[in-house]
């Protein structure tokens, strides 16, 4: 499904990042080289970038392909960022079409990007749902399974977890009663936190920056794939990849049983 890519590093043009390699996001909304599900991005494309001085990114989504949007070039050609989360967009049938639903999607500091899906939605997470405090719920800025993800994950970031802990834990909730794709990608501009579920993801770390994204941006030396079932964590300075459940043995009901009860608790805290 869709692709997206986060950075942390100097200051760098957002159409370095984005538009410029060989086969970076915008190669990769027509021609992606990793993708497991789906041919192509063309449902639209978002970018959030953080600006000196300001905690709260700025966030630029559209409802076209990122190659048809010559508005968007221009002003990534001129906007440089120490810290970026981009994604471009597949829909999953049946979701609203509109910018809406394009990542990233924010909330204060953050910025959150969703490839993959989760089968049998809504009917299949209708309890995750109903366990999410009411405002939450009004407060989903579309209608597509990826908004209920990141609402879940807002729920964990404000009871207070570490980032890749939400996601970790997220992941979880959801694996316990659906299957499905939760690549899931977080932001708030000093630290990138990431699962593998479902797709594909790599890293790489040099002298331009730290770049986490769905697929390679070239055929360049140094990147590392993360092995799927794993939760990312990279700062400028150092990417640590652990496994989502470190302790699993196969015992996936009550394992998935005992996350969904922890997880209900910390909702409603
Ligand atoms: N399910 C999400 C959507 O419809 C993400 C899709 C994807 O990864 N392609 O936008």
């Amino acid at each position: 499904m869709c692709r997206h890519l986060a950075f942390l590093g100097p200051p760098t043009p957002l159409a370095e990042l984005l538009l410029a390699p060989e086969h970076g996001l915008l190669t990769q909304s027509w021609a992606p080289r990793h993708q497991r599900n789906g041919l192509m991005n063309a449902d639209g494309f978002g970018a959030g970038w953080y600006a000196p001085g300001d905690p709260v990114p700025a966030r630029y989504r559209r409802a076209v392909p990122m190659w048809a949007d010559s508005s968007f070039a221009d002003v990534a050609r001129v906007t440089s960022s120490t810290a970026v989360l981009a994604a471009v967009r597949s829909a999953t049938p049946g979701t609203t079409p509109d910018e809406a639903a394009a990542a990233p999607y924010t909330d204060g500091p953050w910025l959150f990007s969703h490839n993959g899906r989760v089968d049998g939605w809504p009917r299949s997470v209708e309890a995750l749902a109903a366990a999410l405090p009411p405002a939450r719920l009004l407060g989903l800025e579309a209608r597509v399974d990826s908004a209920l993800l990141w609402a879940m994950v807002q729920e964990r970031l404000a009871a207070g977890a570490a980032a890749p802990d939400a996601l970790a834990a997220v992941v979880a909730d959801v694996s316990a009663r659906t299957t499905g794709r939760f690549n899931l990608l977080l932001t708030d501009g000093a630290t990138i936190a990431a699962t593998a579920a479902g797709d594909t993801l790599c890293w790489r770390r040099d002298g331009a920056g730290t770049v986490v994204a769905s697929e390679p941006s070239d055929d360049g030396p140094g990147w590392q794939q993360v092995p799927d079932g794993s939760v990312l964590t990279a700062t400028r300075e150092h990417v640590d990849v652990r496994p989502l459940v470190p302790a699993q043995t196969g015992a996936a009901p009550s394992q998935g049983s005992a996350a969904a009860s922890r997880s209900s608790s910390s909702s409603v805290l």
